[in-house]
């Protein structure tokens, strides 16, 4: 019964009517569930209600009280102040209010309030800017005299309107268990039953049962996610393959003949270990990482080229059309002279010739195709897809590389990223999703120098510049790039390009290269850069992954402090692809402790595994795995880093688990499943790499 109610629509709430309802879908909340699952961030503790009288001047208080009299005065234009004069049963207080004249009207003379706000004493008068009030209905009170729930809020959401309805929810839940973990792990745990702890988390009687709740909540999501994987990869695992490749094949001999050079020790283990992979029976399933310059490119081309000399094709997605570009280019010339042929698909293609190239797709004709997000697209079709690789894998959603799975039936997929997740955390968090790592660059490589600079020294940074030139050498001079005001930032780009063509560097060619260029223009700029024609190429973050130019030894980031991290270091990792010593000149004039604290750690350290924690010391747990650049998901309550001993123990149980009962076929099993189900989709179309 309860689990119905749970589904229901926030509407059937009492005080749910369609506007307040419009408000909260638009957080995302639509059945009672979600409302309830939208936890409180924190909890201010009003247990004590206080004498207007014994108030200090300036503290934070609630009070409760009976409204005397109300006035609202506008003292000048443009502002109204609405007062109120409340006995609080000793004295008399002031509740005032800016701007909100109604509030005369929606508390009327004589009704009972809490008030809660910051207090002001003038000539022994009390009065509190109001933050927040309720009416004293004589029922429990949701806002005072207790610990009153914070929530997240968005949109037009309020903390009022939150409370209400999280009451009325919980009230109507009373006395219906709708438990769905085991009594055994709760037991085992000391974890609340489900109706205890929505209680207790959104209105705890202390901060100890808020706590205990939560720890629950944090269970219950790392379990259920747990079981997922372990159920996606039951099912991956006990698949056929339709496709078979051959153990040694023609093509990817040649390949490696042909190659100037020869693949290193780290990158020799990974490709035996993506072909043992691929001539199993199950498809493979497998994250590449590398830090950047580390030559995971290569390793994804020879998977490539595994799947076309068996007979089949290959696809390979990339973030931005410059790095499909240069992966399209790189090929073609090293796949050209062996006859393998190579095609480029990306969103700015012209009608007809897209066509064409489907057409030659479908038909098999193209047996390696590049591309970006638009590999996606319903109309791209393959005759035989044996192979998804996908670079730079945390710059694209679950759907999306989803989506790029499904174009074959069940390919395998390698998917490629230089983001630095600690090794345990992926094999914990990935399941049992297999893991190949580069861990060494290729032979010859100097270690970037790296220097952060003040902004009135740039007379010095250009000075090394022209001589990395003289050289016969490339430069990179990063412009930020905040996407808020992307037209005023794309300007200050464009402007420094022409100053510096203009100026500083007259004698040298310099190119402009940025994210609203045409495709063409774009793949001009970077071609003439790649050939050396441009000798400094200004541009934004547009380069920011994958670019690969071995001549360009010096990157220049202006406002670096403006950067995160894991973008400065994937920067810095433009440069340094070559036996000569390469360069990264940070220049920033930090305004805070934290910038600066960032820049230092660029100058100490070029290993990306180092940053990575520097990273979460500075900005503190959750942040950087929470972000875009990190492609883990995206938990409700659980940290993965906080938690991590409650994450470890929902993959020992959820294990446990699966191995005891395989096929859910106890009670208890049958509704685990239906909310894994309800959670993460059903498990056969569960992608692993969520
Ligand atoms: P990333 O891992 O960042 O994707 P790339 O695959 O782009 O790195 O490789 C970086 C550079 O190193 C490229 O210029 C590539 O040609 C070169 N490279 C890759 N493997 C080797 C190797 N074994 N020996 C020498 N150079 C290599
Ligand atoms: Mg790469």
């Amino acid at each position: 019964m309860s689990n119905d109610f749970l589904t229901k629509p926030v509407q059937s709430l009492k005080t749910i009517g369609p506007r307040r309802a419009a408000i909260l879908q638009k957080a995302g909340i639509f059945t009672v569930k979600d409302l309830l699952y939208h936890f409180p961030r924190r909890y201010e503790d009003r247990t004590r209600l206080r004498e207007a009288g014994a108030c200090a001047h300036g503290e934070t208080a609630t009070l409760r009280g009976t409204v005397l009299a109300a006035q609202v005065i506008r003292p000048k234009h443009g502002l109204t102040v609405t007062k109120l004069a409340v006995h609080d049963g000793l004295g008399v207080f002031y509740a005032v209010w800016f701007n909100q004249p109604y509030i005369k009207k929606n508390i009327p003379v004589g009704t009972k309030l809490y008030v809660t706000g910051k207090v002001e004493r003038s000539f022994g008068a009390v009065q509190v800017t109001v933050e927040e009030y309720e009416i004293d209905d004589g029922g429990d009170s949701l806002s005072a005299g207790r610990l009153v729930p914070l929530y997240p809020l968005s949109g037009r959401l309020n903390q009022r309107l939150l409370r209400t309805a999280v009451k009325f929810a919980l009230d109507e839940l009373d006395g219906h268990s709708g438990e769905f973990l085991p009594e055994e792990l709760l037991k085992r745990f000391c974890l609340p039953l489900f109706h205890e702890a929505l209680s207790a988390i959104h209105y705890p009687g202390n901060f100890e049962d808020a706590e205990k709740a939560r720890k629950r909540f944090i269970f219950e999501e790392l379990f259920l996610y747990q079981l997922s994987l372990a159920l996606c990869r039951k099912d991956v695992d006990g698949r056929e393959k339709l496709h078979r490749y051959l153990p040694e094949g023609e093509i990817t001999k040649t390949f490696l003949e042909i190659l100037p050079y020869r693949l290193t020790a780290g990158q020799a283990k990974v490709w035996r270990e993506i072909s043992r992979d691929m001539e199993s029976s199950s498809p493979m399933h497998r994250l590449l990482q590398g830090d950047v310059g580390s030559g995971k490119t290569v390793v994804s081309v020879l998977a490539l080229l595994k799947a076309v000399e068996s007979g089949l094709q290959g696809v390979l997605m990339a973030p931005t059309e410059i790095l499909a570009e240069q992966h399209y280019f790189g090929m073609k010339r090293l796949l050209a002279p062996i006859g393998v042929e190579v095609a480029l698909l990306t969103g700015g293609m012209r009608k007809k010739e897209k066509d064409e190239l489907l057409e030659r797709v479908l038909t098999g004709e193209v047996a390696v195709l590049v591309g970006t997000h638009a590999l996606i697209q319903d109309n791209v079709c393959f005759n035989k897809l044996g192979i998804a690789v996908v670079d730079e894998q945390h710059r694209f959603g679950v759907r999306q590389r989803a989506a790029l799975q499904n174009k074959g039936s069940w390919p395998d997929t390698l998917v490629v990223t230089a983001t630095p997740i600690p090794r345990t955390l992926a094999l914990t968090l990935y399941g049992d999703l297999d893991i190949s790592v580069i861990g060494e660059p290729p032979p010859g490589r100097q270690p970037v120098k790296t220097y952060a600079v003040p902004h009135r020294l740039l007379t010095r940074v250009y000075n090394l510049i022209r001589e990395q030139i003289r050289q016969g050498r490339q430069a990179f001079i990063v412009c930020p790039l905040v996407e808020e005001s992307e037209k005023v930032d794309l300007q200050a780009a464009v402007d420094l390009a022409e100053n510096l063509a203009g100026g500083e560097f007259r004698d040298c060619r310099v190119g402009l290269l940025h994210g609203r260029m045409k495709a063409f223009e774009k793949e001009e700029i970077m071609t003439s850069f790649r050939q050396g024609e441009i000798e400094i190429l200004v541009c934004t973050t547009v380069i920011e992954v994958g670019v690969d130019v071995p001549n360009a030894t010096a990157m220049v980031i202006l406002d670096a402090d403006r950067f995160g991290l894991a973008q400065l270091h994937q920067l810095r990792g433009r440069v340094g692809r070559s036996a000569y010593q390469s360069y990264c000149i940070l220049v920033a004039g930090p305004k805070t402790e934290e910038g600066r604290a960032r820049l230092k750690a660029m100058t100490r350290t070029a290993d990306g595994f180092a940053l990575a924690e520097e990273d979460l010391r500075l900005r503190g747990p959750g942040e950087f795995y929470g972000t875009r650049q990190s492609g883990l998901p995206e938990f409700k309550i659980a940290d993965l880093l906080r938690d991590w001993d409650i994450l470890q123990a929902a993959r020992t149980e959820a294990l446990a688990w699966i191995s005891e009962d395989p096929h859910f076929q106890k009670p208890e099993s049958a509704v685990l499943l239906d909310e894994v189900k309800a959670r993460f989709g059903s498990a056969g179309s569960l992608d692993p790499f969520i």
